[in-house]
């Protein structure tokens, strides 16, 4: 091999997007499987990536809750997961084994927060949280250019918060904690109360106000924690016309003038888009390659 080639795979509760760079991070070939069965999607991964020679090393951001820790047996398995059949699942020992290169494994959320920061909307910045609030909701963080991993990696969207007057009467939609954050501001919770999605309720719909002031309350949070530089939201959900705007002006206020950093340009949508997710896996690839 003369150049450095990377296989990159972001892989997701819906689809695994499958992907081969070169050194610059120019996307040579790429490819979406749907996620099925783990047998059947690993497989088809495997194949794709052995039809395309071999790999200097492998990026793997998956969905979680994941295994990071090398010095486990289940490094690189997915872990207790509701999603059927997947608990338990190999992700990152099939390629190391058929591929024989690095696989750099990490959570899809922490390898978009990596990617932003080396490429997009966090650029220069020292700490960056990127969130995605979609069907379920995640975060990740690079403090210092490196992922932040603690006993397993984070699990921000299981944060608590406090609950908005006029939302009192919902349980929450987590099987774990009611209402944490992904209990109250994922798609599935908020079909559940409303029986729409938020970009199909009107405008002038409260769900707009109580889901914007739940994201300001996790934001002024995180500001408490981490003083990020950037702080990124992205998912289907902050698809909605207007809802970031609804979150810089709830988490201006409910911040009270006291952090550092000002919510309404901290506050950002993905700098990267569509390519986060495969960018991200770039980037944990090219981490293991030598200096
Ligand atoms: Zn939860």
């Amino acid at each position: 091999m003369n150049e450095p080639r990377y296989g990159l795979i972001e892989a997701g509760g819906t689809k695994f997007v499958l992907g081969v760079a070169d050194a610059n991070g120019t996307i040579l070939d790429r490819t979406r499987i749907p996620t099925l069965m783990p047998d059947e999607t690993i497989g088809a991964m495997l194949e794709w990536f052995g039809a395309r020679g071999a790999y200097s090393a492998i990026g793997l951001a998956t969905f979680g809750p994941v295994e990071l820790d090398p010095a486990s047996p289940q490094w690189g398995h997915i872990l207790k997961t509701a999603k059927p059949g997947w608990t338990g699942a190999d992700l990152a020992g099939p390629l190391q084994r058929r591929f024989a290169c690095p696989v750099i494994v990490d959570t899809d959320v922490n390898g978009a927060a990596l990617a932003e920061t080396t490429w997009g909307a966090g650029k220069g910045e020292q700490v960056v949280l990127y969130f995605t609030i979609g069907t379920g909701v995640g975060g990740g963080a690079v403090i210092n250019g490196r992922t932040l991993r603690g006993k397993g990696h984070p699990e921000m969207g299981h944060f608590r918060l406090p609950r908005h007057p006029d939302d009192l009467n919902y349980a929450g939609k987590c099987p774990f904690h009611g209402d944490c954050v992904e209990g109250l501001t994922a798609g599935p919770a908020i079909f559940d109360r409303w029986g729409k999605t938020l970009s199909d309720l009107p405008p002038d719909h409260p769900a707009h106000d109580i889901i914007s002031w739940y994201i300001a309350q996790l934001v002024v949070s995180m500001q408490a924690i981490f003083e990020p530089g950037k702080l990124i939201l992205g998912g289907g959900v902050m698809a909605t016309p207007g809802l970031i705007d609804r979150v810089r002006e709830k988490a201006v206020k409910l911040g009270g003038g006291y952090f550092r950093s000002d919510a309404s340009t901290m506050i950002s949508a993905p700098g990267l888009g569509d390519n986060a997710g495969l960018m991200g896996a770039f980037a944990l690839a090219q981490s293991a390659a030598p200096e």
